[in-house]
């Protein structure tokens, strides 16, 4: 079934599947046809669809309430940001929706750190970005994309932004300067296909970063809450940022829920008035994100994003020169690099939804694999086969 749309606005080109109900790493369609969710919201749904706890923890406060906005107080919000500094190992929580929100955030928030205490002359804060950076799609945010689909005709672009090659250092010291604010950088870039920086590079970020005076913003809405085998993609690293910028998985693919974490000496710059937002840190969000912290909190997920990933590197390293030309893969989120000869990253993933498994492309030849955590070895097996057997038809 194709379901049409004729009246949602093409800011999409979906794959033609129309899903009705899902329930743990599986979804089906109207017509009763069944997929496994390879993409899993982009890492939204780190704990599969539906996932009992967490739908347990919104049923328990839509019975309570859901909104009280920051006017007021909620007996919710105080013991999630508690928690979750308490994960992040960070002071403070400041609460919003989406992953742009949290971004701009992080960005308002570095600029007011810039001004306020590194005393950098009023509007000449800069933020140091990543070249292949995926942030968002607010207009501030795609002012520093250098994806021209992102970014074309959606100008006049926010001026403050600096961009360096992903990676590369030593391209970052140099580009700092006294009116350099921050360094925000994806510690693994998902958008741009799940792109891995080569190792050493977020420990010499943490030191550059902390040697000049400048914050270091990890994006972690993606590659973070478990995703990668670790709490944090930073973690890899053994890195700690000055601010973590989270969304996606914390709201359990049930609400939208991000939030940005940080040190009192960093976070603490905001004053009442300064920022907001209607819904961030709503009970319902609040009640979902902390049973997602809870969950997080006890490594179970993590450990299994490791073994897990580990199993399907294997699985994916077999078919490098067999229709896959590079396979990346960090925890259990790869990206695989067709080669053109076999079909786009478009064309396999139709393939593949024909037979059973949801992927997503991006820049044209690669594709995304982001399962749920909860997904077990042998429906990896399978997706893996199903791969095989597209790559070869
Ligand atoms: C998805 C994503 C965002 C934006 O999140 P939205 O909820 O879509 O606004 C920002 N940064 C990264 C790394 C992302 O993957």
């Amino acid at each position: 079934m194709t379901g049409a749309e004729p009246h949602v606005a093409r800011n999409y080109a979906p794959l033609p599947v129309t899903i009705a109900s899902a329930d743990g790493a599986w979804v089906t369609d109207a017509d009763g046809r069944r997929y496994l969710d390879m993409l899993a919201g982009y890492s939204a749904l780190n704990f599969g669809h539906r996932n009992p706890t967490l739908v347990g923890a919104a049923k328990d406060q839509l019975d309570r309430a859901t909104l009280t906005s920051r006017a007021f107080r909620s007996d919710q919000l105080e013991p999630f940001a508690a928690a979750l500094a308490e994960l992040c190992k960070k002071d403070l929580v400041l609460p919003m929706n989406t992953g742009a929100e949290a971004v701009e955030t992080g960005i308002k928030v570095a600029r007011a750190w810039g001004y306020r205490v590194k005393r950098i002359p009023e509007n000449r804060a800069k933020i140091i970005v990543a070249a292949g950076n995926f942030h968002g799609r607010t207009t501030t945010i795609v002012s520093f994309s250098d994806d021209a689909d992102a970014r074309d005709d959606f100008g006049p672009f926010m001026p403050g932004f600096v961009t360096v090659p992903f990676g590369d250092a030593d391209a970052l010291a140099e580009a700092i300067d006294d009116e350099t604010a921050a360094v925000m950088i994806e510690p693994i870039q998902g958008e741009a296909g799940v792109v891995i920086p080569p190792e050493g590079y977020l420990k010499r970020v943490r030191e550059i970063t902390r040697e000049r005076g400048v914050l270091f913003i990890a994006d972690e809405i993606q590659s973070g809450l478990g995703r990668t085998g670790e709490t944090f993609a930073c973690a890899r690293e053994g890195v700690v940022p000055d601010m973590y910028l989270l969304g996606k998985a914390l709201g359990g693919g049930i609400v939208p829920v991000s939030a940005v974490v940080a040190n009192d000496d960093v976070l603490g710059v905001i004053h009442p008035g300064e920022h907001g937002s209607t819904f961030g840190g709503n009970p319902l969000a609040a009640a979902v994100g902390h049973a997602v912290v809870d969950m997080l909190a006890t490594g179970h997920w993590q450990e299994r994003a490791r073994a897990l990933g580990e199993h399907l590197g294997e699985k994916l390293d077999a078919l490098v020169g067999e229709g896959v030309t590079a396979v990346r893969i960090a925890g259990l989120w790869a990206g695989i690099d067709i080669d053109p000869s076999v079909g786009t990253g478009r064309e396999i993933s139709e393939k593949l939804m024909a037979r059973g498994v949801l992927v997503k492309d991006t820049h044209g030849q690669t594709i995304r694999l982001a399962p749920p955590l909860t997904i077990r070895a042998t429906e990896l097996d399978w997706a893996v086969e199903q791969l095989e057997i597209v790559l070869k038809s």
